[in-house]
């Protein structure tokens, strides 16, 4: 039996484990914020916007983010069809209806022509999820949210080190949401982050985020609105800390894997994620579809990734096609596409034979 090949695990140096040590002796009492104000401090910085909220979640954080919009009942939100369940999930805890849409066939994220055309007037937001480090079309969506007065939303939780015409994914929308869960680029075991450029939403979400206490007021255990938790703690900010001053060489790595599948695959009958013009793909997870004259299907491709030893996701279904939604089949590359797909491997300390081995399952798959 050939060893695992797993499809992430994070790159745990002597640094992240200094900092989590540090901060499990010595970040308590009054120094029981400092990783946690530093790695807030310094995430704005790197993405180049003003404001961030460390959070438990991706999840947490966009239920927050949207409810400090008032987003509720009666309300619509758009999003893409193919998507993993935690952008939808809060839009429903809301008690607002999600709105799927297809689909673009080169960038798997969702399509503006079809975000224009869902949009009624109970529409309260767009989520423009970059899906798998792939950007959005940013321009195109700013200016239909823009015209329509309603708020453009980044999930960008599989988008560190992504950018589009010089500005880093998560720092172009009303807010944006990043997941540092441990199959993400950068990882704090589990936690997640807010950022936004409007002050007032920040206020707003900052006093969300405390139990509902505002940050003036004085009297002590007295909530102003009712709010959430979802913090997160000193200790995993502090293993933040330590990845986000290595997170050039943690989206490098992904890059260069991306790449490397690139070279290898160049002249198979499939396509890996896109690169436009003016973007950097921040290469989270690099992703084979295969062309449908290519037969390959997704069923052949786990059974024989999984006959070799090799953890491959399949692509995100779409959520029209789940139980708890209604079914959209028109929407028709979102229901094709994850039938031909695959997640390749992609973690930090990958060699150059556990790629070969990959590489050769798919030449397989199509030979
Ligand atoms: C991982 C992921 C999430 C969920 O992140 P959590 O931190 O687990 O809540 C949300 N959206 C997208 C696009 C993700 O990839």
């Amino acid at each position: 039996m050939k060893a695992r090949i797993p499809y992430t695990k994070p790159s745990i140096t002597e640094l992240e484990v200094a900092y989590a040590t540090d901060a499990a002796a010595n970040g308590w009492g009054s120094r029981c914020y400092e990783y946690i104000d530093r790695f807030e401090r310094e995430f704005a910085s790197y993405l180049g916007v003003k404001h961030a909220i460390a959070t438990s979640s991706c999840t947490g954080a966009l239920h927050m983010g949207l409810a400090a919009l008032g987003i509720g009942a009666g309300d619509e939100v758009i999003l893409a069809d193919c998507n993993w369940v935690a952008s939808v999930a809060p839009v429903v805890h809301l008690g607002a209806t999600p709105v799927f849409v297809d689909i673009l066939p080169d960038s798997w994220c969702l399509d503006p022509e079809r975000v224009q055309a869902a949009i009624t007037p109970r529409t309260k937001a767009i989520i423009a999820v970059h899906l798998y480090g792939n950007v959005c079309e940013m321009d195109t969506l700013r200016h239909i949210a823009a015209e329509n007065d309603i708020a453009l939303i980044e999930d960008a939780a599989e988008a560190m080190g992504a950018v589009y015409h010089g500005s880093r994914a998560g720092s172009m929308g009303r807010f944006a949401t990043f997941s540092f869960h441990g199959t993400k680029t950068m990882t704090t075991g589990e936690g997640g982050m807010f950022v936004t450029n409007d002050s007032d939403l920040y206020e707003q979400v900052l006093t969300l985020s405390n139990h509902g206490r505002a940050r003036g007021q004085s009297r002590q255990f007295w909530p102003d609105v009712i709010g959430y938790k979802y913090k997160m703690s000193n200790i995993q900010a502090a293993i933040g800390c330590a990845q986000l001053t290595r997170i050039d060489e943690l989206v490098g790595r992904k890059r260069d894997i991306l790449q490397a599948y690139r070279d290898a695959l160049q002249d198979y009958p499939l396509m890996l994620n896109p690169e436009p013009a003016g973007t950097v793909n921040g290469a989270w997870m690099p992703t084979v579809v295969f062309s449908s004259q290519s037969g390959v299907r997704t069923e052949k491709l786990q059974a024989a990734f999984a006959a070799e030893s090799i953890d491959a996701r399949v692509f995100f279904s779409p959520l029209s096609s789940t139980a708890m939604f209604e079914p959209c089949p028109a929407n028709r590359i979102a229901w094709d596409i994850p039938t031909r797909a695959i997640n390749l491997p992609s973690f930090h300390d990958m060699h150059d034979a556990e790629l070969a081995r990959v590489v050769a399952v798919i030449k397989h798959c199509l030979g």
